[in-house]
């Protein structure tokens, strides 16, 4: 490479590689070469690809250092299925019919939880037994309609109907969500423990 072709509109572009022989260099107009000058003879499209580059690389390596750092980190989430979150003794969950200890259905069939469902979910039918006691002989919910307001609960004379702590009973098909007396009450014998203890957190409240 030669001095000549180095020239440019009367000056000359020094770079490190170059060297200048002594007796040349009080006749050269040195222009100073740094970063800014990279930009000088770039079109608007060549810079900005340029800074959208730089820009890019800046954020992998902040990207990545973020990642980096939570990688050490207590993770914010939980392994579920197989891990569950604690769950409030208020959850309002899955619906259940609960019995007495002795086995008796506690429902006496006052239809209070009926009356007040603001969705209409509730259906029951009732007679009377030969011992003369009240029970129900259809106790329906449609869990489709129900907005799990947890009126049928604060209604209940005798806590026999109650959401439980279920809340995972997803299905495949409408119908499954039609929810009869037998249902209900096997949910409450499923899930008594839990709901009795959920009552007794919550009986300083009720
Ligand atoms: S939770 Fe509310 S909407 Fe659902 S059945 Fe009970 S009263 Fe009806
Ligand atoms: S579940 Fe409770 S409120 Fe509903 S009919 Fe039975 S006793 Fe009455």
């Amino acid at each position: 490479m030669n001095l000549a072709a180095l020239t440019r509109a009367g000056n000359i572009v020094l770079r490190s590689t170059i060297r200048v022989p002594s007796r040349l260099a009080s006749q050269i107009n040195y222009v100073s070469v740094n970063r800014d000058d990279e930009f000088e003879n770039l079109s608007w499209s060549a810079m900005s690809d340029q800074a959208i580059s730089y820009a890019f690389v800046s954020e992998l390596c902040r990207g990545a250092a973020v990642s980096l750092a939570h990688f050490f980190k207590e993770p914010a989430t939980i392994n579920y299925p197989f891990e569950k979150g604690p769950l409030s003794p208020r959850f309002r969950g899955e619906h259940a019919l609960r019995r007495y200890p002795s086995g008796e259905e506690r429902c006496i069939a006052c239809k209070l939880c009926e009356a007040i469902c603001p969705a209409q979910a509730i259906t029951i039918e009732a007679e009377e037994r030969a011992d003369g006691s009240r029970r129900t002989t259809r106790y329906d919910i449609d869990m489709t309609k129900c907005i799990y307001c947890g009126f049928c609960q604060e209604a209940c004379p005798v806590d026999a109907i109650v959401e439980g702590p279920n809340f995972e009973y997803s299905t495949e098909t409408h119908e499954e969500l039609l929810y009869n007396k037998e249902k209900l009450l096997n949910n409450g014998d499923k899930w008594e423990s839990e709901i009795a203890a959920n009552i007794h957190a919550d009986h300083l409240y009720r």
